[in-house]
Formats: C-alpha cells, structure tokens, sequence
C-alpha cells in the first residue's frame, strides 16, 4: 500500500506529471501510482522469474519499491494495464523510475520532518493541559520546536470569498455554504502539500466567506492552483495571523489533523 505522503512524494518527484504523456496532473486525488513492472506479478513467482530474466532485473527486485513507482493519469494507467511492453521501452522507463528513487525518498523524508515538528507541538499541548509542564517551559519549548516548523504562531491567512445572489430560504442558503465549504477544502487538500487550518467562516446571508491559516505555503504551488483564471472564488484578503487575530495561532496549530501520513 502506497501512503498518502508517499503518493505526495512521488506526485511531486514526478513534478506533477503523467510519467508516459507528459500532461499535467494538477489534483493528486487525479494521480495514479502506476506500477512500472505489473504489482500482480508478485502473486506469479514463476512468471516474474521469467522477466527479471527477460529484463536483466537484479534477483532481489521488488515490485513495491520507488524505483518500480510512476506518477501517472488514469488513461495511461489503464491503456498500460498489465502488459509488458518492449524490452527497450521497459528498460527505459525503469531507468528513469531509478533517477526517481531519491527523489521520492528526500521528498517524503522532508513531509515526515514536518508532521514530527506538529506532532512535538501537539504533545507540548497536551502536556500542558496535564499541567506537568508550567507556561514558561512550554514557550521555551516552543521556541526550540518553531526552529523546526518556522512560524508556528504566525502563518498567513487568505480569506476566500464566493457570492451567490437569491436564496429563498436560509436552509437552502447554509446547504450551498456548506457545499462551498467543502469544495474549497478539497481543493486544499489535493492541491497543496502544506499544513492548514480553518479560523473561521462568514455566512452574511449574501455570499459565503471563508478564513484559512496554511503553515510553510508555497506561494508558486498556490498561484499555479488558485490562479484567477482556472479559479471561480474570490481572494479578498492574504494577511498574517498575528495582525488579524492579534494572538498567536499555536493552539490553531495543535488542532490541525497532524496525522495525514
Ligand atoms: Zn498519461
């Protein structure tokens, strides 16, 4: 089983694109980890002899390392299916897949450093609610972990809004809310590899209105992703937590769900 932060890894090692067509795969809920050589060989031993034979594949081959994983769309995927293609055509890709391998390794092992650092925080925070550590020890101990994870109290926040004229009811107006809600989060979700949070949601009757704190954003993954024209919401305001809020986000920060590995 591929991980979600190694299907991260990979989506991005890949840069974002299907490894047989080259075209883009902007949602990496879009990706599928394609298997360079066939993953039900694995269920075949004899038949899987016979290639690494076939290929010159080293005897201790795994079908489930990085080096036999491609970042791919679902067409390719499923016109490869589980043919074998030409030796030379085969060993190309493999070469490749191998020029991969660290990369995907550096990426995920960067992804977990960043999940440690929260999850340091969130037991801090839990230690704290415990009472076994005093005020003054957490925020020493905060200093040493926003080295880690920079800006912890102070991530930036975008404020998204939608407008939609003529309810007749505001049942029907708190459903498209809602609806919009989780449309924003999903694109959140697949779209950008950072940590995020929601601070709050404004719901005027008039349009729809929603404050997200994202932790280490990068701004060139979030302009190719929430460009204007690809992009039907607004962005009406991009501001540090701190000068909004005027408080630190640290607790924000604690309630994020860490566990996305
Ligand atoms: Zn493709």
């Amino acid at each position: 089983m591929v991980s979600k932060l190694e299907r991260l890894s990979i989506w991005n090692a890949y840069n974002r694109k299907c490894f047989y067509c080259d075209i883009p795969i902007p949602r990496i809920s879009d990706m599928q980890v394609d298997h360079i050589f066939s993953e039900d060989l694995e269920e075949k031993p004899e038949k899987f002899e016979q290639v690494k034979l076939q290929y010159d594949l080293p005897s201790d081959f795994d079908l489930q390392a990085y080096y036999n994983l491609a970042c791919s769309c679902g067409p390719c995927n499923r016109k490869k299916s589980n043919k074998q293609r030409e030796k030379q055509v085969m060993l190309t890709y493999y070469s490749i897949a191998r020029e991969k391998e660290l990369i995907i390794k550096n990426l995920f092992d960067k992804y977990k450093d960043n999940i440690k650092a929260s999850k340091i925080l969130a037991s801090i925070g839990s230690l704290l609610e415990r009472k076994f550590l005093r005020p003054k020890e957490v925020v020493e101990l905060i200093h040493i972990v926003e080295e880690m994870e920079k800006k912890v109290h102070n991530p930036v926040t975008i404020t998204f809004t939608i407008f939609k004229e003529n309810f007749d009811e505001y049942i029907q107006y708190y459903k498209w809310c809602d609806e919009n809600l989780n449309e924003i989060i999903n694109k959140i979700q697949n779209n950008l590899s950072c940590l995020y949070a929601i601070c709050d949601d404004d719901r005027d009757g008039e349009g729809f209105g929603v404050r997200i704190a994202f932790w280490g954003l990068n701004w060139q993954e979030f302009s190719e992703n929430f460009a204007p024209e690809i992009f039907d919401w607004d962005i009406v305001e991009v501001m540090n937590f701190f000068d909004f809020y005027q408080r630190s986000a640290a607790d924000l920060f604690f309630s994020v769900e860490n566990d996305r590995a």
